[in-house]
C-alpha cells in the first residue's frame, strides 16, 4: 500500500506546477533574458506567480508571444495571478499584448498615473484585458499585502515629466531578504524611491537597464544591494549598462549580473534566510539576506 502511495505522489510531482506547490519554504524571482527590455516572474511559495513587466516587441517580433510563453509553459506556469506593467513603454509592455492570447492573467495592475486614452500602448493591453476577463487595477496608492509568506508592498510613483519616473514598484520581503524592482526609474524616481526606503536591499534590479540617469551615486549608496541585475540586450545601441554605472558598480561589494552575459537569472530565496543564484552557466553564488521585517 506504502508504494501506491509514493507512486501516485511521484506521478503528481511529475507535474511541476503542482511540486512547486508543495515546495514551501522558497520564493523566486527569475529574471528572463528578453533582450532590450524587462520580464521577471516572482515565484510564491506555494504557487501563486507574478509577472512584471513582459519584455518587448516589434510587428515580427513578440518576446512574450514567442519567448516568455515558451518558457512559462515549461515550467507548467498557465496562469499569471498578478500582472505588473510598471509603466507603458514598449519595451516593458509590448509582451503583454503576445502573452495575453495565450494564457490567463487574472489581474493586470498599473500605475493610475496613465490612463488609457493617453498611453496607446496600455490602451491596447487594456482592451486585450478587457477581451480576456482579466481583473484591471490601477494603482493609486501603496497596497501591502502578504502572499503566501511573502510581504509584498505595490508603490505607484507620483507623475512626472517622463514616464521613467512615475514607475509602479515593487518591495518585496522575504526570509530577511528584501527586493526592489523600479522598472525605469531616472534621477528623479530614485529620489522618490529614497523617500519611500527604510533601508537597504539585498537585491536590485538596475534601474532603466543601467543607464547613465539611473543608479544615482545616492541612490546606490543607500540600496547597497549585494546583488545587482542588469536586464538588458547584447549590443544593444544605448550601450546599456553605461561604463559609468558598471564603475559605481565595481567600486562596491555589489556583485553585477547581466541577463546579456548570463541569459536568465534566478534568484531562490530561502526561508533560512539567505538566496542562492543560478543562470545559464551554473550556480552563480550564495547571499546571506540583511534585512529583517516583520510581515
Ligand atoms: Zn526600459
Amino acid at each position: 500500500m506504502q508504494w501506491l502511495v509514493v507512486l501516485f505522489s511521484l506521478l503528481i510531482c511529475l507535474s511541476v506546477r503542482y511540486c512547486d506547490r508543495f515546495s514551501s519554504g522558497t520564493f523566486r524571482i527569475l529574471f528572463f533574458d528578453v533582450g532590450q527590455g524587462d520580464a521577471v516572474l516572482l515565484r510564491f511559495p506555494k504557487g501563486e506567480v507574478w509577472l512584471v513587466d513582459a519584455g518587448g516587441g516589434s510587428e515580427n517580433w513578440n518576446w512574450g508571444q514567442q519567448v516568455l510563453y515558451r518558457e512559462l509553459a515549461r515550467m507548467g506556469i498557465l496562469t499569471v495571478d498578478v500582472g505588473v506593467l510598471t509603466h507603458p513603454d514598449r519595451d516593458h509592455g509590448m509582451g503583454f499584448l503576445g502573452l495575453m492570447p495565450q494564457i490567463t492573467f487574472r489581474e493586470l495592475r498599473w500605475n493610475s498615473v496613465f490612463s488609457p486614452t493617453e498611453h496607446p500602448l496600455l490602451a491596447n493591453i487594456f482592451e486585450l484585458a478587457h477581451s480576456h476577463q482579466v481583473r484591471p487595477l490601477a494603482v493609486s496608492k501603496p497596497i501591502r499585502e502578504v502572499v503566501e509568506g511573502v510581504a509584498v508592498r505595490t508603490v505607484p510613483l507620483p507623475a512626472a515629466g517622463s514616464k521613467n519616473d512615475s514607475p509602479l514598484t515593487l518591495w518585496v520581503d522575504f526570509a530577511g531578504c528584501r527586493v526592489l524592482l523600479a522598472g525605469d526609474a531616472e534621477k528623479l524616481g530614485e529620489r522618490r524611491l529614497l523617500q519611500v526606503s527604510d533601508g537597504p536591499v539585498d537585491i536590485l534590479k538596475l534601474n532603466h537597464h543601467g543607464s547613465q540617469t539611473s543608479t544615482t551615486p545616492p541612490f546606490f549608496a543607500r540600496m547597497n544591494p549585494q546583488v545587482a541585475i542588469a536586464s538588458v540586450g547584447a549590443g544593444n545601441p544605448y550601450g546599456h549598462p553605461k561604463s559609468s554605472v558598471l564603475h559605481r558598480i565595481a567600486q562596491s561589494r555589489s556583485k553585477l549580473l547581466r541577463t546579456d552575459v548570463s541569459g536568465f537569472i534566478e534568484l531562490t530565496l530561502h526561508s533560512g534566510g539567505f538566496f542562492t543564484c543560478r543562470n545559464a552557466d551554473g550556480e552563480c553564488g550564495q547571499f546571506q539576506c540583511r534585512n529583517g521585517v516583520n510581515i
